[in-house]
C-alpha cells in the first residue's frame, strides 16, 4: 500500500516503512499524466522508481531492518496466489496493484513515489546493493528491470548474440549496460546522430544506427538476433524486422499512445516473432538489481528538484533529456 497522507496510514505487521530519498521519473509516468492509455485516474502522484531509507518495519518483517536502502518499483500488490504470483511473475498477476493510480486491495488509490514516504508490503520490497549511488540507482527499479527480464526470457543477450537497442531514452541506455554485461554485441538504433558519441563511447555500444536513414539500415539487415524496442512514440516496425536473422525476436516494451502498424509477411518469410514484456517479477528485479551492483551499472542521471518537475516532464516529453530524471524528492519536497 501507498499512500501520499501516510502519517494516517498504519505499519500493519508484514509492511515496510520507508522515507523516499529519489524517484527516477520513467516515460510510463507521462503517458499517465497525459492519460495516453486512457486509463488514468485523478488526482494522480506518479513515481514508481523509488529508492529509500526504512523507518519502521512491522512485527513479521524479515527481509529489512530500519535503516536499510530500499527500493520499489512498478507494482506494489499482487494477488499472491494465482499461477503468476506462485512462479514469481507477480508483474502478470491479473490483479497486480501498480504503485501509482491503482486501486490497492482496500479500494484505497495508491500514490507513487514524488510523495516524502511510502508504506508497502515487505514482499514487494527490493533491497538495495550497498555499492550502488542511490540517484542513479533509482531508475533501475523500472527501466533495469523492464530490459534485464525480457534479455533473459527471450534468450537475446548472451555471449555470441547481437542485440539491437531501439531508443536510447531511459530504458534504452540501461539495456546497452545490461546487455553488454550479459556478454552480448550491441547495437544503437536511434533516430538521428545526436547521441552517437555516447552511445559507443561512453555507453559501452559496439555500433550505431540511425533508423532514418535507409542505407544504414540495409546495411545491417539481416544481422540480428534480437531487438529490444524501447521506444515512446509512433514509429515503423518493418525497418526493425528487417534487421532481425531468421528467427530473430523483436521485443516491445514501449506503449505509444496509438497502435502501430504491424505487416505479417516479414514474421513469416523469416519465422520471426514479435512479442512484449513488462517489467519485471520481484525476485528477477532483486535479481537485477543485485548484477548491477556487480557490474556497477546504474543510470546517467540529471538529478532535478520537487520544484523543476514540470520543467523536466516537458523535457522528457521533447526527449530532451541524457538519460533520465530522478527527483531530489528528500531534499526538495516540501510540504504544502
Ligand atoms: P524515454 O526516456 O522518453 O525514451 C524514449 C526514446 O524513444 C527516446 O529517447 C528516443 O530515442 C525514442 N523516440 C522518441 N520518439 C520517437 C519517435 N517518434 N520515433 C522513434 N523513436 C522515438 O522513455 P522511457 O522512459 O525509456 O520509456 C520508453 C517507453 O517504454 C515508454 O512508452 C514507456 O511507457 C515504456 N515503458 C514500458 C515498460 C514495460 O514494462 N514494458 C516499462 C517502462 C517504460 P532516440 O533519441 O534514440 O531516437
Ligand atoms: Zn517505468
Amino acid at each position: 500500500m501507498s499512500k501520499a497522507d501516510c502519517y494516517s496510514w498504519a505499519t500493519l505487521e508484514d509492511d515496510v516503512r520507508f522515507k523516499v530519498l529519489y524517484c527516477g521519473i520513467c516515460h510510463t509516468d507521462l503517458h499517465f499524466i497525459k492519460n495516453d492509455w486512457g486509463i488514468s485516474t485523478y488526482p494522480f502522484v506518479p513515481g514508481h522508481e523509488i529508492v529509500g531509507e526504512v523507518t519502521e518495519v512491522g512485527s513479521k518483517v524479515t527481509k529489512v531492518k530500519v535503516g536499510d536502502k530500499v527500493g520499489v518499483g512498478y507494482f506494489l500488490g499482487s494477488c499472491r496466489s494465482c499461477e503468476n504470483c506462485s512462479e514469481g511473475l507477480e508483474n502478470y498477476c491479473p490483479k497486480v496493484v501498480l504503485t501509482s493510480g491503482a486501486p490497492y486491495h482496500d479500494g484505497t488509490i495508491t500514490y507513487g513515489g514524488y510523495s516524502n514516504e511510502m508504506v508497502c508490503n515487505e514482499h514487494f520490497i527490493i533491497r538495495f546493493p550497498e555499492n550502488l549511488p542511490l540517484d542513479g540507482g533509482a531508475p533501475l527499479l523500472c527501466a533495469g528491470a523492464t530490459v534485464y527480464s525480457p534479455m533473459k526470457y527471450y534468450g537475446i543477450a548472451k555471449p555470441g548474440s547481437h542485440i539491437g537497442i531501439n531508443g536510447l531514452g531511459g530504458l534504452g541506455h540501461v539495456a546497452v549496460k545490461f546487455a553488454k554485461a550479459l556478454g552480448a554485441k550491441v547495437t544503437v538504433i536511434s533516430t538521428s546522430d545526436r547521441k552517437k558519441d555516447e552511445a559507443l563511447n561512453h555507453l559501452g555500444a559496439d555500433a550505431f544506427l540511425i533508423s532514418r536513414n535507409v542505407e544504414d539500415m540495409k546495411a545491417a539487415a539481416g544481422t540480428m538476433d534480437g531487438i529490444l524496442d524501447c521506444v515512446s512514440a509512433k514509429h515503423p516496425l518493418v525497418p526493425l524486422l528487417g534487421l532481425l536473422k531468421s528467427h530473430g525476436k523483436l521485443v516491445t516494451l514501449g506503449v505509444p499512445a496509438q497502435p502501430l502498424e504491424l505487416p505479417l509477411a516479414p514474421l513469416v518469410v523469416g519465422r520471426k516473432l514479435v512479442g512484449g514484456s513488462n517489467v519485471a517479477g520481484v525476485a528477477e528485479t532483486q535479481e537485477m538489481i543485485d548484477v548491477a551492483g556487480k557490474h556497477n551499472i546504474t543510470a546517467d542521471i540529471e538529478l532535478v528538484s520537487m520544484e523543476d518537475l514540470n520543467t523536466a516532464m516537458e523535457r522528457l516529453a521533447k526527449g530532451d533529456v541524457r538519460y533520465r530524471f530522478v527527483i531530489d524528492v528528500a531534499n526538495t519536497l516540501k510540504a504544502p
